[in-house]
């Protein structure tokens, strides 16, 4: 089936309301409920207590009767979900990076963020655990996307005695966080842990300390905090017609969920602008690996021209040699067209462990013997133009 029509660019995503062939629901004779307007009522505090009525739930009363909520938090809220632009953290003119933040905080003044919320975010037969957290920060460590937070264990080093160092981690929400109120900051992390191979088991003894701390972490806990980071990641967005080509190995994801909710999700002069296509190859070992794949597919249906997906499950694909099929293998498919575009002036990102650079180079200077493409100098234009972009860990 196909989106409701009239669905415009930079508009918010399709709930989970919308189901293809999905019928409406006829309308019951319920009363009718008055309507609540931010200025309906000057001074208006109420308690949910007193809507619901004591009597018909005499238990809830007690559970909620201080849950107090004021008028200027639901004024905010109000006017905060139903605002028509997004655009209160760009810079002017918007695609101006000359005032990215940059290291607001340091080790030695770190910044003492509040997680809001863990999420384990793939299914039960993935390669190890990857969870999605939030982080309050209050609007006090804006970040544009393509950045890195800075997280800092607690506790020491038993190696040293000093303090742990700190773990970079990419962020993976747009500055506007996934609430939209700027407050917010998202990462996506996989939790470190070490495969003794004489035991044939986990070692809890060697697993990552940072990792651990933050998949572990519940609503409240605070995390000791530096940055953002990074000026590697970033988008161009001086020319909105720029193609990008996202490249991501498991996590290396992160940033390209900011970029791509950032271009189509959003509304902002950015999305609003766009008019390139954003590419994004995505390399996990099977299908219960895959990262934030429920809205990388919404994007795909809604801007089919402008955004193009496309995966490498190793462990459940064949490559063209009947092998596994790694995120090289992928690309290869496509290896004239991710030229072409090289060429036009496209942007390349690289994100993910650091293993994955060798295999995507090789083939990539496969590609360009038979194409009969100094492979040196191609390079060396991209990286002069600044089209090719690194973040590997
Ligand atoms: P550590 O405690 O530092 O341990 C490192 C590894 O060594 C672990 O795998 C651990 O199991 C193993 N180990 C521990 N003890 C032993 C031992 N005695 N013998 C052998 N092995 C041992 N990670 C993400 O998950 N998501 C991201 O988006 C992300 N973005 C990054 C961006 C950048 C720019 C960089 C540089 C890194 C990024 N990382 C990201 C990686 C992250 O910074 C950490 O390196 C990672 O989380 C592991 O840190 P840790 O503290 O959990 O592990």
């Amino acid at each position: 089936g196909q989106p409701p029509k009239g669905k415009k660019r930079g508009g918010p995503p399709l709930g989970p309301w919308w189901k293809p062939g999905a019928k409406k629901k006829k309308k019951k004779n319920l009363p009718r409920r008055a309507r609540w307007t931010p200025s309906a009522e000057p001074n208006l505090t109420f308690t949910i207590a007193t809507l619901a009525g004591k009597d018909e739930e005499p238990w809830f009363s007690e559970a909620v009767a201080t849950n107090l909520v004021d008028k200027a938090t639901l004024d905010a809220a109000f006017s905060r979900a139903t605002s028509k632009s997004q655009d209160f953290l760009e810079a002017e003119p918007y695609w101006d990076q000359s005032t990215i933040p940059v290291n607001t905080y340091k080790t030695k003044s770190p910044f003492i963020g509040k997680v809001t919320s863990v999420k384990r975010i793939v299914g039960e037969n993935a390669t190890g655990e990857t969870c999605h957290i939030v982080i309050d920060h209050q609007g006090k460590m804006p970040y544009w996307e393509g950045q890195s937070y800075g997280v800092i264990p607690p506790g020491t080093n038993p190696k040293n005695g000093k303090p742990h160092s700190v773990r970079l981690y990419s962020i993976a929400s747009t500055r506007y966080g996934d609430d939209m109120t700027g407050n917010t900051g998202s990462l996506c992390v996989r939790r470190a842990v070490y495969w003794d191979p004489e035991m044939g088991a986990e070692d809890p003894a060697k697993k990552g300390i940072c990792s651990n701390f933050l998949c572990d972490a519940t609503p409240g806990t605070e995390l000791t905090m530096t940055g953002p980071s990074g000026k590697v990641m970033l988008i161009p967005e001086e020319n909105p017609e720029t193609d990008l080509i996202m490249v991501a190995t498991g996590t290396g994801i992160a940033p390209y969920r900011g970029f791509i909710r950032r271009l189509f999700t959003e509304n902002t002069p950015a999305a609003a602008a766009y008019k390139g296509q954003a590419w994004l190859f995505l390399g996990v070992a099977n299908s219960d690996s895959l990262l934030y794949d429920d809205e990388f597919s919404t994007v795909l249906k809604n801007y089919p021209e402008n955004f193009k997906y496309d995966l490498a499950l190793s462990r459940e694909q064949t490559n063209a040699k009947g092998g596994k099929m790694y995120i090289q293998d992928k690309m290869e498919e496509y290896a004239d067209e991710i030229f072409a575009k090289l060429d036009s002036g496209a942007h390349i990102y690289f994100c993910g462990l650091k293993g994955m650079m060798p295999g995507i180079q090789s083939m990539l200077e496969s590609v360009a013997a038979k194409k009969k493409i100094d492979y040196e100098q191609w390079m060396k234009k991209l990286k002069g133009n600044k089209q090719w972009h690194v973040e590997v860990y």
